[in-house]
């Protein structure tokens, strides 16, 4: 790509739709924006500050010796760099997100301002706990709320994501098999788990070894029954699963798993599917994180914060973490930490993170729980069930659905790219689905399902939301049936084309080279 003096990239195809391109690049609303390093100016600045008067000496001679090189830019340039480029940024507040496994629901203004209150903003982790009760109540009822939707015995607060409290649990295993004098050294994952379950499995020391699926997508049971041994730790099952399917033998799976001394791991990342509705204590599950961000709502992806407290039974209560909120006798709060644990907490495995978890998260899912109340929150799975299930059955027909057959789906709905037409796959439907103003699917995942497309809609979406992204869906697969080559072009009307994303994984270019360096470079 060429950089012309100005710095712009025009990039609009002048022939695309009979257009005469534009001379700026520009396309209405989408303006083109070169980075901070080709506008910018390294003897210019956006600020006026006096001189120091502060000397060296006070770094031991590691003061910076050169510029750093850093562009300079006017404070409304730099305002009007971020902001288009926030408005190129797709968004839950814009439309439809149908990532599967994601649940990217609405996040209600209420979270928000809730958060946003400064006895919960702005509390510091070091505080004396006398002034943080407050802050302490809401981590406390917040667990208490978990621990009655689960129907478990206790609960870690502190892990500060879905794949942190995976290990949490881990932990909390590991531990009550060393106290029992029992070395283990296998954990069981099924072929559709997501990604972390082995990572945190192999992280947390074990070997890991999948089990394999049966047909309809559920873990095959006689397989699982037969791999079980002493040898084995825990079983890490999602449920429901990563094809969206519920698994219907849970109880015989935990009590199969129980019975060879092993313990039973759930993937709680799929809990809206059955909030209010399924206890995963009464499915006989021994440790379950919970992705609050998924599951009741705070907005994430794009880096933003999780947070993932941990379910566990009364086998594993005894182990978990610290520090933990309790409510003494005496009515107020206390944080039970390291000095208080051997009197409170004796067995426990340690601790997570530094503090006490993501105070920002707690509050927004406990504004949601109280919002929705226990009502409102079984009809959360009711409706995000009920949505996938419309999208399933409306395009079975058009696309291939492999486990359509066996019954309705849960949360979300998978669909393979069998019967595309030739040298076309799923990523082709889904650069098609930019163009129509959609977030795609996630894609490619599970790997038990050949080119899948897994799409959880959300109890959040309308009918009239879900009518629009069937009618592209509909109109996508169609020409994707029909071998429709010109879907290898799309996306079309986004601001960058068809980007490698494994080259932009693989080898992220990180640093800024001005074009001849970077040419030398190569
Ligand atoms: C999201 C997810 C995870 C990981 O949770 P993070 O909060 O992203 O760490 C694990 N398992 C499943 C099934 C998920 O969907």
């Amino acid at each position: 790509m060429t950089v012309n003096p100005s710095g712009w990239r025009p990039t609009t195809p002048a022939n695309e739709q009979g257009s005469a391109g534009t001379v700026t690049g520009n396309r209405a609303l989408q303006l083109e924006e070169p980075l901070l390093f080709e506008r910018g100016r390294l003897d210019q600045t956006g600020v006026d500050l006096p001189d120091t008067k502060v000397s060296g000496g006070r770094l031991g001679g590691l003061e910076r010796n050169r510029d750093i090189g850093l562009p300079g830019l006017s404070e409304p340039e730099a305002v009007r760099h971020y902001t288009r480029l926030s408005r190129q940024n797709y968004a839950i507040d814009l439309g439809l997100f149908p990532l599967g496994s994601c649940t990217m629901k609405h996040n209600p203004r209420l979270n928000e301002k809730v958060a946003r209150m400064p006895g919960f903003a702005d509390v510091h982790p070091m505080q004396p706990q006398e002034t943080v009760q407050g802050a302490l109540q809401v981590i406390n009822e917040l667990a208490f709320w978990l621990l009655d939707l689960t129907g478990m015995h206790g609960v870690a607060m502190s892990p500060k994501a879905g794949a942190h409290g995976e290990l949490c649990g881990l932990l909390c295993i590991r531990a009550a098999l060393e106290a029992r004098g029992d070395k283990r050294e296998v954990v069981l994952v099924p072929e559709s788990a997501h990604g972390t379950n082995p990572a945190t499995a192999a992280f947390a020391g074990y070997r890991v070894e999948s089990i394999p699926a049966n047909k309809a997508g559920r873990v095959d049971l006689e397989a699982l029954k037969a791999r079980l041994g002493p040898d084995v730790a825990a079983v890490m099952i999602t449920n429901p699963n990563t094809c969206g399917l519920f698994e219907p033998d849970m109880i015989a799976i935990s009590d199969a798993v129980h019975a060879a001394g092993a313990f039973v791991y759930c993937d709680g990342a799929n809990f809206n599917a059955i909030v209010g509705k399924v206890r995963p204590g009464d499915l006989g599950i021994d440790a379950m994180h919970i992705n609050l961000h998924k599951t009741f709502s705070t907005p994430h992806g794009g880096g933003g914060p999780g947070s993932g407290p941990v379910v566990v039974s009364e086998a594993l209560a005894p182990y978990g973490p610290l520090p933990f909120a309790a409510k003494m006798p005496d009515g107020t709060y206390k944080l039970v930490e390291e000095e208080s644990a051997a009197e409170m907490h004796p067995e426990s495995f340690g601790r997570m993170t530094a503090f006490h978890g993501q105070m920002g998260m707690f509050t927004r899912a406990l504004a949601y729980i109280l919002s929705h109340g226990a009502d409102g929150l079984r009809q959360v799975a009711e409706d995000s069930v009920l949505n996938a299930n419309y999208v399933l059955r409306s395009l079975e027909d058009v696309l291939d659905a492999p486990f359509a057959k066996s019954g309705p789906c849960m949360h979300e709905a998978i669909f393979s790219d069998r019967g595309f037409g030739e040298g076309l796959s799923t990523i082709d439907l889904a650069k098609a689905l930019i163009d129509e103003g959609f977030h795609p699917m996630t894609m490619y995942f599970p790997l038990v399902v050949h080119g899948a497309m897994l799409i959880e809609p959300t109890e959040t979406e309308s009918k009239a939301a879900l009518d629009q992204f069937i009618a592209a869906m509909r109109s996508i697969a169609e020409r994707a049936k029909s071998g429709d080559q010109s879907l290898k072009a799309a996306p079309i009307y986004a601001p960058r084309r068809r980007l490698d994303e494994t080259l932009a994984a693989r080898k992220p270019v990180l640093v800024y080279r001005e074009p001849a360096q970077a040419e030398a470079a190569e």
